[in-house]
């Protein structure tokens, strides 16, 4: 507390990132990196670009990346915005394209930095709850009575849950809402959904977010991007160029343009830690976990018997991090990364020994 802050700051909730603690032999499978290397194409690339020529600014419009990115998805450059990590495409989605008169409508239990950029950019918001199996209906998201959203967000898959919307649902919202603006949050959609930049030619209204930090392996280089209508992707350009006109710097701009450039290393790298996932979830489920259905690069999962917030102190005795969420209905879940098999050997392992106790 100060006297010197502003009354906003006094009144803002800041987002709680997950620990990056600095423990000897830490299985770190609480924030859903990614458990190998990125493309050996992007540490050359990044190499390169560590020269003389950090003396100068990096292109404030990151062309280079966008049309990388582009050509990738099969959009205009003019539809692509890029941002230092997707977070921050976000913020910039929330005060420009998100805040309007009427709410924005977002799932009660997801990314929960969204229900921060409320607060920092005071956007009003009404949480649509998730169903009892904690999916999202697309027709909570409909027009009820008269009643629309003013713009609506959700990750997909969503977040911590790891559950995916088939994109016939996603499309549904999109098209029953012509007049709101639809951000589908897709950072995990690599790990097993279908798209929903397929659509964004069809909708005006439809503004899809991905980031580079899951499964490009990225995290570190802070680079997210988003795809829609042009209209929108030039409110985000106003609302950058009056924020930070050098959001991606140079060795970033060179590492993600050869990320994108090195398609083999991203299929195989995605394919490598879905096969692992599925190891896991197998596993789990014999040792009595209800895991549910990931299409993500994480698992969330709870034992009948076994209290949440003690499973994730035990693991943590063991030096084995997880993420638990200590929120209404989902406190009994642990959030868990899809790590190496080695990892998820060591986690399985600890897991049940704890469960003989
Ligand atoms: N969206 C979701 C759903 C996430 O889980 C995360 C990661 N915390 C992000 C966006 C932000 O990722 P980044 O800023 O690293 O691109």
């Amino acid at each position: 507390m100060s006297r010197f802050w502003s009354a906003v700051t006094h009144g803002l909730t800041p987002y709680v990132p997950g620990e990056q603690p600095k423990i000897d032999n830490l299985v770190k499978l609480n924030t859903n990196e990614h458990p190998y290397g990125p493309s050996p194409r992007v540490i050359e690339a990044i190499h390169e670009a560590t020269s003389d020529a950090l003396r100068l600014y990096p292109d404030p419009n990151a062309d280079r990346l966008k049309t990388a990115l582009a050509a990738r998805h099969g959009v205009q450059p003019n539809q692509v915005f890029v941002g230092n990590g997707s977070d921050e495409v976000l913020a910039h989605a929330f005060q420009g394209l998100l805040k309007h008169e009427l709410p924005l409508w977002m799932p009660d239990i997801s990314y929960s930095f969204y229900p921060v950029y409320c607060g920092l950019y005071g956007v009003q918001s009404r949480a649509v709850p998730l169903t009892a199996d904690l999916s999202i209906d697309a027709r909570d998201y409909l027009p009820q009575d008269g009643v629309r959203a003013g713009a609506i967000i959700f990750p997909n898959p969503n977040a911590p849950t790891g559950r995916l919307l088939p994109l016939a649902d996603v499309e549904r919202i999109v098209a029953g809402n012509p007049d709101a603006v639809v951000v589908v949050d897709e950072a995990y959609v690599d790990f097993g959904g279908d798209s929903a930049i397929s659509l964004v030619g069809t909708y005006p209204n439809l503004l899809v977010v991905h980031t580079f930090s899951k499964s490009r392996s990225l995290a570190g280089l802070r680079v997210g991007f988003a795809i829609g209508h042009r209209d929108l992707v030039e409110g985000l350009e106003r609302v950058k160029n009056s924020f930070n006109s050098y959001p991606l710097d140079r060795l970033a701009i060179a590492g993600a343009v050869a990320s994108v450039e090195d398609e083999a290393w991203f299929q195989d790298s995605c394919r490598k830690v879905v096969a692992t996932r599925e190891e896991l979830v197998a596993q789990m489920t014999a040792l009595g976990f209800e895991v549910l259905p990931s299409a993500a690069n994480f698992i969330f999962a709870r034992h009948p018997q076994r209290d949440g917030a003690e499973l994730a102190a035990a693991l943590r005795q063991r030096a084995i991090i997880v993420r638990h969420f200590k929120a209404p209905r989902i406190d009994q879940f642990l959030r868990i990364t899809v790590g190496t098999d080695e990892q998820c050997a060591i986690l399985v392992g600890a897991l049940a020994e704890i469960l003989k106790n």
